[in-house]
């Protein structure tokens, strides 16, 4: 089945008996069992919940996996991820990750004994410990879209007996499936083009090995950060027109693309569709997409200020990956705890914006940058 009908339809539905075709939501904290140790399949809605399956059966399904768990938020996700390793265990992360990761990791993680070093991709061999447990990439990354090549990195996850885990957030199982290239497990912020309307969070661990869920379901009932029914339901609904989302945001984000290289206040413009990307080819290797992300730097930090003030259409505002473009100042946002040594280093300076594409028309989101430039 084409992923376009899979994410209409979703998984089978199975716990409808009316033939409802959207999705119920079941809006129940608990439920009543039939009989002294017996169960309906349902107990209490922090370990399952039907909408909430369904959600999970789909999402899992999309990227090719055995089995998903939804959580309140993305970073709900990466915290019950981390609750795998203990202390003593080192995982090795890629070195251009969301800013809230990289803050999970330092301030969480290094508390209770994992220790989390970073690594340019073709530098992760290189920092395998005897105490390494996991590899942790973002592919495209936030904010710098470098495309780490999944299937290499698997290769050494394999011969190193790893885990490989992968943020799939910004590509989405439409455009690029990890399981595929070798992933053992995928992340994703289900608050971005999952979800789709910027009008929820979510976050989702998918994995592709049985006793792998076993682990990640006991954690999620035991830490709680489970996903609502009616927050679940948004993300069905969400996903119904991923497809067609994503094709369209991403035709659009090339439209945007060209205009910005042929603006002078326009120093660079960071986007894996771009031949002159250095990833170019990883890119069209591993992925059928680019996405709708687009990175660039402009002359000096004043018109960068200029122009988040200025857009009209486009809305100065963190997140990603809705119907409404947002532009984002990585900065200020979703970098800031980062030191500053350290964004520099990686070239998240006061030049730097972030624009997600949304589904306006092209013609308008580039009417709203001109007059914003100007
Ligand atoms: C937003 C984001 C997250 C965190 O997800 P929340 O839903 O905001 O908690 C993680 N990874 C990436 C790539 C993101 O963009």
């Amino acid at each position: 089945m084409d992923t376009s009908t899979l994410c209409v339809h979703g998984c089978a539905k199975k716990f409808d008996t009316t033939g409802a075709v959207a999705v119920p939501i079941f809006a129940s904290a608990t439920f009543a069992h039939p009989g002294v140790g017996q169960s309906t399949g349902f107990d209490y809605s922090r370990s399952l919940n039907p909408t909430t399956v369904h959600l999970e059966d789909t999402v899992a399904a999309l990227e090719g996996g055995c089995s998903a768990v939804a959580f309140s938020s993305g970073m709900a996700a990466v915290s019950a991820l981390m609750e795998l390793f203990s202390p003593g265990d080192h995982v090795i992360a890629s070195d251009d990750l969301y800013g809230g990761t990289v803050r999970l990791f330092t301030f969480i993680s290094e508390k209770n004994g994992v220790k989390v070093s970073y690594a340019a991709p073709q530098d992760i061999e290189k920092e395998v410990r005897p105490s390494t447990k996991a590899v942790f990439i973002e592919t495209p990354s936030n904010p710098m879209m470098r495309v780490t090549d999944i299937a290499a990195i698997a290769a050494v996850a394999k011969k190193n007996n790893l885990l490989l885990i992968v943020d799939n957030t910004f590509l989405t199982p439409y455009l690029q499936k990890p399981f595929s290239l070798g992933a053992d497990i995928v992340l994703h912020s289900g608050t971005k083009y999952l979800g789709g309307h910027n009008d929820t969070l979510a976050g989702m661990l998918v994995v592709k090995d049985p006793k792998l869920d076993e682990k990640i379901r006991f954690i999620a009932k035991t830490t709680g950060g489970c996903l609502s029914p009616f927050d679940s339901f948004l993300l069905i609904r969400g996903i119904k027109t991923l497809a067609v989302r994503m094709e369209r945001q991403q035709e659009t984000a090339l439209k945007i693309v060209d205009w910005l290289l042929k603006q002078n206040a326009v120093k660079k413009v960071y986007y894996p569709g771009l031949k002159e990307h250095p990833d170019y080819e990883i890119s069209r290797r591993q992925a059928s997409g680019f996405g709708a992300m687009i990175s660039f730097t402009v002359q000096d930090g004043q018109t960068a200020v200029r122009v988040l003030e200025s857009v009209k259409i486009i809305k100065y505002a963190e997140s990603l990956g809705g119907v409404e473009s947002l532009i984002t100042y990585p900065m200020l946002q979703t970098h800031a705890d980062l030191p500053e040594s350290e964004r520099n280093a990686r070239g998240i300076n006061d030049c730097l914006l972030r624009l997600s594409v949304g589904l306006e028309a092209a013609d308008d989101l580039i009417a709203d940058l001109e007059q914003a430039f100007r």
